[in-house]
């Protein structure tokens, strides 16, 4: 198995200089054994324009077998021939990624001791892998790397070029080129990227690879749209694994988005603009967005409440269900909208379309209107209204009640509201104006809790309060929630 990696340069920045990055000169051929096998690295062609490195492993099957991993695809793991005779030894898998990290430890790491200035320059790279064992075809290959700054060309190959008849293996031939990423994110992508792709690691999966799946993701993990896949699969599926790397991949994310103005706006609505908008932002809040704060309440209330198959009423722009994506407790997500703008903002957001499958398993965007019963929203465990009911006018929304309290009827319902006491408290906001130009009513503490109270009553429910966002002794927090449970018969004996 192997690849390639080949540089171009400029009489100023030589080719060449990926010796330096490498750690490795192009003169010599080297070799180094590592535990499954011997890696070879060595230079086809080292000129100032062009540079290659290959890196060749020879895989001992023995050895793999004597340590009990030799389960290559291509028979059933424990007969006695597929131990020895199997996909191992040619397709680049977590063996070569293995083989990558011992290899290009420092490079990895983006040292280089003789030159320093080099490992943080992108270079003009071009990564070639022959047969790429690729879980997902050509998609999901195109999926993992585009996004990070490669241009891909993936092509099937044959089952055996003789034969074409036979159709395609579950092989690829990948080539990546860039010439924006540095040697390190390029090495670091490749790492963790192959064994996703090949999806069947040859050690058993402990702890501390969380550790290094989020050493080598820094900088692109985290915003990577194929996270969840990505991390899933390079934990070899092990669900409390991927579920720790999830939330630090989102403590991550959270640290960082402090520092943009994305998630600063409050309750931006679909209709008007693609971006979120900025008219309809609400002050900003110092460090975190009201925003953010709202989602962390939301998701904080649906932990306490166990539910796994959540739906989000008036999903909007799809942010929530995102959110409710990156955690793996949620099984399945359903996002409800009247508007058809808002959804394909919202499908675009969760690039749906370029969703791994197991991802788009988990969830569905639906158009539908919450002022009619619907038969689709029954059966489950929890439904969020955030910030979706003071868009009704007030004569449509017991026709809303109905659908969700008396139809639908989720085991928990979640609903978040302005608190119009509140508005004195934003600089921005003149006297007597309401957060959003579409708001039809904002009410006060008292108005919520008469409201939710009647509602809960009526439809066999519990109710309790909580705050989001500052709390203000005087005028209460800027946005109320209500958290209501199920409390009848119905939900025991389900
Ligand atoms: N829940 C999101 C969006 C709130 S904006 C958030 O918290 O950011 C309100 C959303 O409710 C809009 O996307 C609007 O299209 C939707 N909406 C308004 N009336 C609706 C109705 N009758 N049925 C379904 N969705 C509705």
């Amino acid at each position: 198995m192997f690849l390639t990696i080949t540089a171009t340069g400029t009489p100023e920045r030589p080719a060449t200089d990926l010796g330096y990055l490498l750690h490795k000169h192009p003169d010599n051929a080297q070799t180094f054994s590592t535990s499954y096998g011997t890696a070879h690295v060595l230079y086809p062609e080292a000129s100032a324009e062009r540079c290659t490195a290959a890196l060749l492993l020879e895989v001992d099957a023995v050895a793999l077998v004597r340590r009990g991993k030799g389960k290559g695809r291509g028979g059933a793991p424990d007969a006695a021939l597929a131990q020895y005779v199997n996909d191992r030894p040619y397709a680049a898998s977590s063996l070569l990624a293995v083989a990558l990290s011992a290899v290009f430890s420092s490079a990895m790491k983006g040292q280089c001791n003789a030159r320093p200035e080099l490992p943080a320059r992108p270079l003009p790279l071009r990564v070639e892998v022959p047969a790429l064992p690729a879980r997902g075809g050509a998609d999901l290959v195109r999926a993992l790397f585009e996004p990070l700054g490669w241009t891909v060309t993936v092509e099937a190959v044959a089952l055996d070029a003789e034969f074409p008849e036979w159709g395609d293996s579950r092989y690829v031939r990948l080539v990546l080129e860039s010439e924006r990423l540095t040697l390190s994110e390029a090495l670091r992508h490749l790492y963790v990227l192959l064994p996703v792709l090949d999806d069947a690691k040859h050690y058993w999966v402990s702890s501390d690879e969380v550790d290094k799946l989020l050493r080598a993701g820094d900088g692109w993990l985290p915003d990577h749209p194929e996270q969840q896949l990505i991390t899933s699969r390079y934990l070899s599926r092990r669900w409390s694994l991927t579920r720790e790397a999830m939330e630090r991949l989102e403590l991550v994310r959270l640290a960082e988005a402090d520092d943009s103005a994305v998630e600063e706006i409050d309750n931006a609505v679909a209709e008007e603009t693609e971006a979120d908008s900025e008219d309809a932002a609400e002050p900003e809040e110092k460090s975190v967005s009201l925003a953010v704060q709202r989602r962390d309440a939301i998701l904080a209330a649906l932990h306490a409440s166990g539910a796994a198959r959540v739906l989000d009423l008036g999903c909007g722009q799809g942010q929530l269900v995102q959110a409710l994506l990156k955690d793996m407790r949620f099984t399945e997500i359903v996002g409800v909208d009247v508007s058809m703008r808002a959804l394909t903002v919202a499908s675009r957001r969760l690039k749906l379309d370029r969703m791994g499958e197991r991802q788009a398993e988990r969830v569905k965007l639906m158009q539908g209107s919450l002022a009619y019963t619907d038969n689709r929203l029954k059966g489950y465990d929890a439904a969020v209204l955030s910030e979706v009911i003071e868009h009704l006018d007030l004569p449509r929304l017991p026709a809303l009640e109905y659908a969700v309290f008396g139809s639908a009827r989720p085991k928990t319902v979640l609903v978040t509201t302005p608190n119009v006491e509140y508005n004195v408290r934003w600089e921005t906001l003149q006297a007597g104006h309401s957060r959003h130009g579409d708001h039809r009513f904002e009410w006060t503490r008292e108005e919520f809790r008469a409201w939710a109270e009647r509602v809960a009553g009526r439809h066999g429910y519990g109710v309790e309060f909580t705050p989001v966002g500052p709390d203000d002794p005087e005028v209460g927090p800027p946005t109320q929630m209500a958290t209501f449970t199920l409390t009848t018969k119905e939900e025991k004996a389900a």
